[in-house]
């Protein structure tokens, strides 16, 4: 399950730049997570960094975003495969030719 952020946060920033994958960012009032970037950290530490940092322990699971621990590793490695090295960028067809 991808996790989320409650209304107890207390916007303290220790969670976001710990993120491996950037899940989590500043909303209108508080911190949240987006739950298509959300892998538990799987594919990256053994516990969720998010949880075991934050001081108010306000990081549930979302039960709007169950996933097996196998689609949680099929998430991590689809997100690793949308950060293209610049070999993969120039396959992809992007002209970079000045104009
Ligand atoms: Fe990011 Fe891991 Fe927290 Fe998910 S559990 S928001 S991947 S730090
Ligand atoms: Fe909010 Fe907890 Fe993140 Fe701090 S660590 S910003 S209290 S969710």
């Amino acid at each position: 399950m991808a996790l989320w952020i409650t209304d107890e946060c207390i916007n303290c920033d220790v969670c976001e730049p710990e993120c491996p994958n950037e899940a989590i960012s500043m909303g209108p009032e508080i911190y949240q997570i987006d739950p298509h970037r959300c892998t538990e950290c799987v594919g990256h530490f053994d516990e969720p960094q998010c949880v075991q940092l934050c001081p108010v322990a306000c990081i549930p699971v979302n039960p709007a975003h169950v996933e097996t621990r196998a689609q949680l590793m099929a998430k991590y490695e689809h997100l690793t495969a949308l950060s293209p090295g610049p070999a993969e960028v120039s396959a992809a067809g992007t002209p970079a030719t000045p104009s």
